[in-house]
């Protein structure tokens, strides 16, 4: 007799996850939007150091990245929730919050873990298409909120297009949704924004707004996807007691902690990879201009440009990566037609542009 699951595991669709890592150095790894830059000396020693006390479990209150968090950000750390990456405390946020009855309002296409929430929980997704320059429609979305609404979430710089919106917007589309729906602000991809151009600059809308959660990953800019970090700044303290309860006790190992508390440390390093990947962005947004392709403004490490008219974006995808190069394409993500690729290195970067000619 086969398993019987519950109806929910049923319903909670596959993400699409990117292929290749077996392949190691001989592709250019274009698919996931992390970053080229390995960890500092720095960094991979403090980790090192971490794993020396490995018989013992990881601090259960991650006081030291707490508190490294709290002084950066000037946020008390029992406002701070910490995750196994950014996309942990997304689904926890979605348990948290959902259930049948309830809705959940987001942009799409945007992050494709945002539609597991509606699926993992009963509760109804609403999703708001972009505009005609691939950003949010706050007031589409504003529209969208109703009694039954427990959850936004706003990607600013939005995944996959990379487009973002000012703290102006984002301000004004806050102050029009009710007190007690929480809002998610996604900025994992902030620091390469000069939109927003401080990755302090939003913080005081928590002050402000105290359902507001905004969300942070050491996936990207610092460079730490494998260790899997991410955070969340909050406007209370409720949003993080309730994703604590949800969890086990130890959900950031030891040595991911170390790596954070030390990454944090850099901020140099954080402001070169910053200015490196927005030249690499321009290059290769010319590049493809040039080539006569359509492509939405990004404000991330990644571009998000048009190459097939008839939606059927499978093929160049399939060439690209006959030719060493991963991209992923937009018909996984809810944008057809369209190519989602990361900058990477000169070299990469190089590469895809010789392959995709
Ligand atoms: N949010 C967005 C918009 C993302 O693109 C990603 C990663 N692709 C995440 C969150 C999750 O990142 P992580 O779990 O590595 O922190």
């Amino acid at each position: 007799m086969a398993l019987e699951f519950a109806r929910k595991t049923k319903r909670i669709p596959t993400y699409p996850v990117a292929a290749g890592y077996s392949l190691g150095a001989e592709v250019a790894m274009l698919a996931s939007n992390e970053a080229v830059f390995a960890p500092l000396e720095p960094v991979v020693e403090a980790a090192r150091a971490a794993v020396l006390g490995a018989n013992r479990y990881p601090d259960p209150g991650y006081q030291q990245l707490r508190k490294a968090l709290s002084e950066r950000y000037a946020i008390p750390p029992a406002r701070i929730a910490l995750g196994a990456g950014s996309c942990e405390l997304i689904l926890t946020a979605g348990e948290a919050l959902l259930e049948p009855g309830a809705e959940v309002v987001y942009a799409w296409p945007s992050f494709s873990v945002y539609p597991h929430l509606a699926a993992a929980t009963g509760a109804r997704a609403i999703e708001v298409p972009l505009d005609a320059h691939a950003r949010h429609d706050l007031d589409a979305l504003a529209a969208e909120v109703t009694v039954a609404t427990r959850l936004v979430l706003v990607c600013n710089p939005n995944n996959p297009t990379g487009t973002a919106l000012s703290l102006e917007q984002i301000e004004a589309f806050l102050e029009r949704i009710p007190a007690h729906v929480c809002v998610i602000l996604d900025e994992a991809y902030v620091e390469f924004s000069l939109r927003v151009r401080d990755p302090l600059a939003s913080l005081p809308l928590l002050e402000r707004h105290p359902n507001l959660v905004i969300l942070r990953t050491f996936s990207k800019v610092y460079g730490l996807a494998g260790l899997r970090v991410g955070y969340a700044l909050c406007g209370s303290e409720a949003f993080r007691v309730a994703v604590d309860q949800l969890r086990q006790p130890f959900y950031l190992s030891a040595a991911a902690q170390a790596a954070a508390v030390e990454a944090l440390r850099h901020q140099d390093e954080v402001e070169r990879r910053v200015a490196a990947t927005v030249a690499g962005r321009e290059a290769m947004v010319q590049a493809l201009n040039e080539r006569g392709l359509w492509v939405a403004d990004s404000d991330a490490n990644f571009v998000w440009v048009r190459v097939a008219d008839d939606g059927d974006d499978a093929p160049v995808v399939q060439a690209l990566a006959e030719r060493g190069v991963l991209v992923r394409g937009g018909g996984a993500l809810g944008g057809p037609g369209f190519l989602r690729v990361t900058v990477g290195s000169e070299k990469d970067n190089r590469r895809f542009l010789d392959a995709l000619a």
